[in-house]
């Protein structure tokens, strides 16, 4: 294939979904593009949208290898030969790259043995984008493939964020710091958001909200992230659907010396068995909010949990940066629950944040302002598109 030749495959695995495009990075029209939920489970949904013609199938995936190559069926039956098909890049998002890989990298062996050492990182997330990779690798040889890491865009963050307050050698010799993570999500969107207001990013203050299944948050000053709310693995920070984000570490001992628990059992609980899933058996925040409006009070106490850790957060942000000339909500709690935004920024006009209840209640795919006049932050809704990042940086590698 020619470097030159303008389609990338982008495969965004995550832990139980699997997200996917065929698009063209500079005009970032869209050929394909699908998402696989619920691999794994008795029932997984297949959603492939391609030439104005959509197919959902529901039928059993038991895992990502499957999910790959239904996809790849649904492609073809829309006509699509990817191996036929003028490719320039596979482009994988990779969870966590550790302190070796960040930058888009070309995947060869080495890469893929490096992403499998870091993997007890990032145990739900690591395995599946090396599903996607060896997937790749088998059904378009000659096509590159390259990894854009989740961590690369928190990797220049300051040490007094990145450090933990532990022993020094045993955290050097470990590796052992804050990444950060939807680092390609934060990078999209900090830019897009700048871009959309006018703004010189390199001379903009920013705080990123990217509220999905998982949640993170992220401080840039003057265009570079100096803080984020995920650690050295994605499970520090907000509250998110099935993971907690931050607890007392005694917590870990007591779980192990009182309740019993191995270590196996806690990781289990902290991964899969917290977060709103923990509060109130739900992980899906449309159900959860179904679940407030008819009354239930545990959905609701994970509600005002949740609420309560994002504007800790926010406060954390708005002190550190100073001077915030911009607040971003994405991803699909983020784009799509104004009661959401609405909160976690409520009562906060004496920092300069006022949110426009009519201009919030507004629901759209497209880039909006949601604060007031007024309102010395400017606070915008901006859709996430991490797999346009990704053909990005995959194109501009194989092209370079
Ligand atoms: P993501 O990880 O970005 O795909 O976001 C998934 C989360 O967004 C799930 O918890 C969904 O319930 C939530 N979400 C998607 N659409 C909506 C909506 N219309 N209102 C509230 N939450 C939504």
């Amino acid at each position: 294939m020619s470097a030159e030749t303008p389609l990338v495959l982008v495969l965004n695995a995550g832990s139980s979904s699997l997200k996917y495009q065929l698009l063209e990075p500079d005009s970032a029209r869209v050929t394909a593009e699908g998402l696989v939920e619920r691999i794994g489970e008795p029932v997984s949904v297949i959603n492939h949208e391609q030439g104005g013609a959509e197919t959902v199938e529901e039928l059993h995936l038991p895992d990502h290898r499957a999910a790959i190559a239904k996809a790849m069926e649904l492609f073809a039956a829309h006509g699509t030969d990817l191996t036929r098909t003028p490719l320039c890049a596979v482009g994988h998002r990779v969870v966590h790259g550790g302190r070796s890989l960040y930058a888009p990298t070309l995947i060869d062996q080495h890469v893929i043995d490096e992403i499998e050492r870091i993997a007890p990182l990032a145990p739900l997330h690591n395995p599946p984008n090396l599903v996607g990779i060896e997937a790749a690798q088998a059904l378009l040889p000659n096509v590159p493939g390259v990894a854009v890491f989740d961590t690369g865009f928190f990797h220049g963050l300051p040490d007094v964020s990145a450090r933990y307050a532990i022993d020094r050698k045993l955290s050097d010799d470990y590796a052992l710091r804050r990444y950060g993570f939807h680092g390609t999500s934060h990078d999209y969107v900090s830019h897009r958001a700048a871009e959309f207001l006018g703004r010189d990013y390199d001379a903009t203050n920013q705080i990123v909200a990217h509220l999905g299944n998982g949640a993170s948050m992220s401080a840039i000053a003057a265009g570079r992230p100096v803080d984020t709310s995920m650690g050295l693995t994605p499970l520090e920070g907000l509250v998110m659907g099935t993971r907690g984000g931050d607890i007392d570490p005694g917590l870990l001992f007591h779980l192990k010396r009182v309740v019993g628990m191995s270590v196996d059992d806690i990781d289990h609980l902290l991964n899969k068995r917290s977060g709103l899933k923990g509060l109130c058996g739900e992980n899906d925040f449309r159900t959860v909010t179904e679940m407030i409006a008819a009354g239930d009070a545990a959905a609701q106490e994970a509600y005002d949990i949740y609420i309560h850790r994002l504007r800790g957060y926010f406060g954390a942000y708005l002190v550190e940066l100073e001077q915030t000339d911009i607040i971003t909500f994405t991803a699909g709690v983020g784009e799509n629950a104004a009661s959401v935004r609405a909160d976690s920024l409520a009562r906060m006009s004496r920092f300069g944040i006022e949110i426009d209840e009519q201009r919030n209640a507004v629901r759209s795919r497209e880039p909006r302002v949601i604060s007031t006049d007024a309102s010395r932050t400017t606070v915008l809704v901006v859709p996430t598109n991490e797999e346009l990042e990704i053909a990005r940086q995959a194109k501009a590698l194989v092209t370079s």
